[in-house]
Parts: structure tokens; sequence; C-alpha cells
């Protein structure tokens, strides 16, 4: 009895329909979160390292207008150039925090946050130093403006005062000539050295003059010391001719305190030169740092863009392995998704499902062919079981049937079909292997005389005796008694020649007559008797079944003929 679980077939395929089911729900989960995670990094890398560049880019944009910007405020001399400039800078520096710190809220790379932080300090700096800038710019352009001013005011004055003093000069030229008519020596005398001193005033008074115009293009503070000095010593000249000149006329005097004043007063010439000068110098010192700062930004902020575009380009090949990784595991996954399919159908299809239904299909096939003795497939389906088991019982008919189509009911030795068929196949045999078949036909003397004395039941009984007793003389296996019909039996003997047939014809006539069964009716004896003819096939005779069977009872008639209880060899007598 087969002792495994049974499991039902629908409840098997259900469960492989279930798992490839749970399987494939699997995979196409886990494409599911990779694809979304792919896409999820995709975006993250677009919208970061978008903007993350735009920044970077815009911040390069502005720190190359900022450089130049810086580059025209070291070349423009002109203030109020340079206080345009300054508004621009200063928005320029503005938008160049404002994009540091966006791109410092991106930024994840210690190295660059830090790198960036350093950045915002120098712009906060730079950005301070403006206000600074632009006081500087603006007081040397206001000490600029008044030095104009005071140089207008002294071209007036050089203008004024050269007509005045060549007038003067010209009233002593015709003064001499008046005082050359009138031969007035002494008067001569005076108005030379009145001449001479007037011309001497005046050319030093252009002199100074001169000077004071050079201060405008002066550009260093030296110079304008050394223009300085020299301009007093020419004013000191200048008033110790006046001295020298003993004139009550105080316009030459009225002269050097005017020019005086314009020279060494509040706010004078020199000093609002030297301090023009000064706030651009230090102006200018700045600017030169803003150029550095400015030139460092833009170069820092290529590093950035630099180092942007490295990042993308490193992120875009961790997504394309990344990408590659998601095509692997989605293999793998379908390599394992059909691994299962292919394990789940072995298992429960082929193993489970077909080999047993192959084996119990071989069972039946062999069953139906007479093979009896085939065992039966074992299974653990429910359906299949069920199957075989029906099948062991068919089995057991079919043995039954055999059985019953070739034994005779009566005797229980074989029928008269089994013999017609055997004999066929024993001839065939012996005419294909060249050896000898001998058969023996024997019928019971006087039996109907028996069945009317004793009556058809000891008839039967008798007949079985009979039976019983011609089966124990078969001794191979190979030899078969038939019931031929009625009381007519016979022995098929392969392989044995006539003479051994003889001798088992002989045996068995003698076991019969050793049965001693009574029978008041025969002719002879008071006992019942058989006889027997015996007939044998060898080659190179024809193949003949018919033919060997008349043969043999030929000789069962004559051995009847010749009075019975006698066995009696066919001869041929050709
Ligand atoms: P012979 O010696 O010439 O053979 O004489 P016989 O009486 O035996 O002659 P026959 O062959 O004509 O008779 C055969 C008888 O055998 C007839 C029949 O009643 C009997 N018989 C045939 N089959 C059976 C059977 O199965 N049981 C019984 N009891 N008798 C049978
Ligand atoms: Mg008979
Ligand atoms: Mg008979």
């Amino acid at each position: 009895m087969n002792s495994k679980r049974l499991t039902s077939l629908k409840y098997k395929i259900t469960l492989a329909f279930y798992i490839i089911l749970g399987m494939a729900i699997v995979n196409g989960i886990i494409a599911i979160l990779l694809s979304q995670k792919l896409k999820t990094e995709i975006e993250q890398l677009v919208n970061s390292e978008a903007v993350k560049v735009t920044t970077a880019l815009q911040l390069a944009k502005n720190s190359e207008r900022l450089q130049i910007i810086t580059t025209e405020l070291n070349h423009y001399d002109t203030e109020e150039q340079r206080l345009t400039l300054l508004k621009e800078l200063t928005t320029q520096w503005e938008y160049l925090l404002k994009d540091t710190k966006v791109l410092f809220s991106l930024e994840t790379t210690p190295n660059t946050h830090q790198a960036l932080n350093r950045t915002i300090d120098t712009q906060l700096y730079f950005q301070q130093q403006l206000p600074l800038l632009d006081t500087l710019t603006d007081s040397a352009l206001q000490a600029k403006l008044q030095a104009q001013n005071i140089q207008a005011n002294l071209a007036g004055m050089s203008s004024a005062f050269s007509d005045e003093i060549q007038a003067q000069l010209n009233l002593t030229h015709e003064h001499f000539h008046l005082l050359l008519e009138q031969k007035n020596l002494d008067g001569i005398s005076d108005n030379l050295n009145q001449h001479q001193a007037l011309s001497a005033y005046f050319h030093q008074g252009e002199h100074l003059f001169a000077l004071l115009e050079e201060v405008k293009n002066s550009q260093n503070i030296v110079e304008i010391n050394r223009l300085q000095r020299e301009a007093m010593r020419l004013l000191i000249q200048m008033e110790e001719i006046v001295a020298s000149m003993h004139t009550s006329d105080s316009i030459y005097l009225e002269w050097l305190s005017q020019i005086k004043q314009n020279m060494a007063g509040n706010d004078n010439l020199f000093e609002l030169s030297r301090n023009a000068l000064k706030s651009t110098q230090i102006a200018n010192a700045h600017f030169g740092f803003q150029a550095k700062a400015a030139q460092e930004i833009a170069t820092f902020t290529q590093e950035l863009v630099d180092h942007a575009e490295e990042e993308i380009k490193i992120a875009g090949t961790n997504l394309k392995s990344d990408s590659t990784s998601f095509v692997i595991l989605i293999f793998c996954g379908g390599i394992l998704y059909c691994f299962f399919i292919w394990l789940t159908s072995w298992h429960f299809m082929a193993k489970g499902i077909i080999k047993p239904v192959i084996a119990t299909r071989d069972a039946m096939n062999a069953i139906a062919n007479e093979k009896l003795d085939t065992q039966m497939p074992t299974t653990d389906n429910l359906e299949l079981q069920q199957m075989v088991s029906s099948l062991e019982t068919l089995k057991t008919y079919a043995a039954q049937v055999k059985t019953m189509a070739e034994t005779d009911g009566l005797t229980g030795c074989y029928n008269r079909r089994y013999l017609d068929n055997q004999i066929l196949k024993e001839l065939s045999y012996a005419n294909d292997h060249n050896m000898p078949l001998s058969i023996v036909m024997f019928d019971l003397d006087n039996f109907k005389e028996f069945n009317d004395q004793y009556g058809h039941v000891n008839g039967d009984q008798c007949l079985r005796q009979i039976v019983n007793a011609a089966k124990s003389i078969l001794q191979r296996p190979t030899d078969i008694l038939a019931r031929y019909g009625g009381e007519e039996f016979m022995l098929l003997l392969p392989s044995s020649h006539i003479e051994d047939a003889y001798k088992i014809a002989e045996r068995l006539r003698e076991t019969v007559i050793d049965l001693h069964i009574i029978h008041q009716g025969s002719s002879h004896s008071g006992i019942v008797t058989i006889s027997l003819g015996v007939a044998c096939w060898q080659p190179p005779e024809s193949f003949d079944v018919n033919k060997l069977i008349s043969h043999v009872d030929e000789a069962l008639y004559r051995a009847k003929l010749a009075g019975r209880n006698r066995t009696e060899v066919f001869i041929d007598a050709r």
C-alpha cells in the first residue's frame, strides 16, 4: 500500500501556477522599483546638476564681467566714469555673492564647500571696501574739481597779470622816451631800473604761472612738492623785486598776495592736487586688489564650472554603470525567473505529473499486452493513485480472464483454444530451430459407458484424476497438457523425438492403470484405461499443423482398433 501523502493534481497545477505568477509579480515589482530608483536618480542629477551648472556658469559670467569692470576701473582716469563703474561693481559683487550662496547651498563636497566659503568671505570683504572706494574716488573728484577752479582762477589771473604788467612795461617804455627827449638823466636811470625790475617781475610771474599750470598735469606728490617749493621760491623772489622797486603802487603786492592765497592758503592748489593724487593712488591700490580678487574669483569660478562638468561626467558614468547594473539585475532576475519556472515545471509537471502519468500508461500498456506480472507504479498524486488502484483491479481481472480463456474449467489443464495457439507456436519454433516436436493424443476407453454406469459427476471426477496423473508425469516446464475435446487430451512435447514421446505415452498409460479407477463396463480390464497415439514432426517435413494432428489422430484410432489400453505410433507409410 502506498504510504505517501497524496496530493491532488489540481492542487499541484494551481500551486505551480501561483508560484510562476508570484515569481512574475516579484520580478515585475523588482523591475519597477529599480527603474523608479533609476528615474529618481536621473531626475535628481538633472535637477541638481543642471541648477548647479547654470549657477556656476552665471557665476563665471558675472566674475568675468567683474574682471572687466575692475580692469576698466584701473585704466580710466575720470572719476565720474569711475563712480559709474563703481556702482556697476557694487551690483556685480551682489550678483556674485547671491550666486555663490546658491552654489554653496547646492554643493555637497566638503572641499568645494570650504572653497566656496572662502570665496564668500573674500567677496564680502571686497564688497565692504566699495563705500571706501566710493568715498576715495569722490574726494579725489572733489579735490580735482577744486584744484581745477583754482587753476581756472589762476589762469584768469595769469592773463590779467600778463596784460597788466605788459601795460605797465609799455608805460615805462613811453615814459623812458619822454625822459630821453627831456634829457632827464636821473629820470632815465630811475626809469630803466623800474623797467628792469618790472621786466624781472613779469618773467618770474610768467614762470610762476607756468609752474602752477604744470601742477595740473603732475602725476606724483614729489613732483607737486618740487613745484610747490619752486613756486614759493619764485613768489619770494617776486616779493623781493617788488620791495626793491620803491614804488608806492600796491598792485604788484596785491597780485602776489592773491597768488599766494591760491598757493599756500586753506585748500590751496598743491594740497588739493596732492589730496586728489593721494585719494586716486589709494583708490588705485584698492582697485588693484579688487582686480586681483576678481581675477582670483574668475579663476575659481572657472574651476568650479570645470568641477561641475567633471561631476556631471562622473554622475553620468555612475548613472551609466547604474543602468548597466540595472540591466544585469533585470537579466539575472529573468534568469532566476526562468530557473524557477523550469524548477516548478520540472518538479510539479515533469516529476510530479508527467512522469507518473507515463509510468501509469506503461503499466496499462503492459497489462493490455498480457504482461500481468508488471509492477504497478507508485505516485503521490491523488488522481493517478486512484487510476493505479483501478488498474490493479483490472490487472487481477485480466489475470482471471486470461486463466479462464486458457484453462479448461473442469480439469484445470489448458483448453483447446490455448492448445491451438501453442501447437502453432511450438511447430514454428521447431521449424525455426531445426528441432523435433512430438505430440501425444489420448482418449478414455469406453467412457460413454462409464458415464452411463456411474453418472456424469463421477465421469467428471474421473477426468480430473486422469488429468492430475498426466500432469504428474510431465517434468519439463515446456511440456503442455491440454484438453482437446470431450474425454480426449493432448500432450505437447517440444524438442522430443518420437521414442521419448512413446516412452512418456506409455508411462502415462501405466500411471492411469495405476490409478485403478473401477470401470465395470470396460470391455477388457474392469478399470479405467486410456488409448494413446503418438506422432512426431521433424525437419525437413513440411510445416503443417493439421497434418500433424491427423497423424496423431490416426495413431490413436489404430490404438482403439487394436483393442484399446495401448499406445500406437504414427509411422509414415511412404
Ligand atoms: P471408445 O472407447 O471408443 O472411445 O468408446 P467411448 O464410449 O469412450 O466412445 P465415445 O467417444 O463415443 O464417448 C465419449 C463419451 O464421453 C461421451 C460423453 O458422454 C462422455 N463425455 C464427454 N465429455 C464429458 C465430460 O465432460 N464429462 C463426462 N462425465 N463425460 C463426458
Ligand atoms: Mg472414448
Ligand atoms: Mg472420444
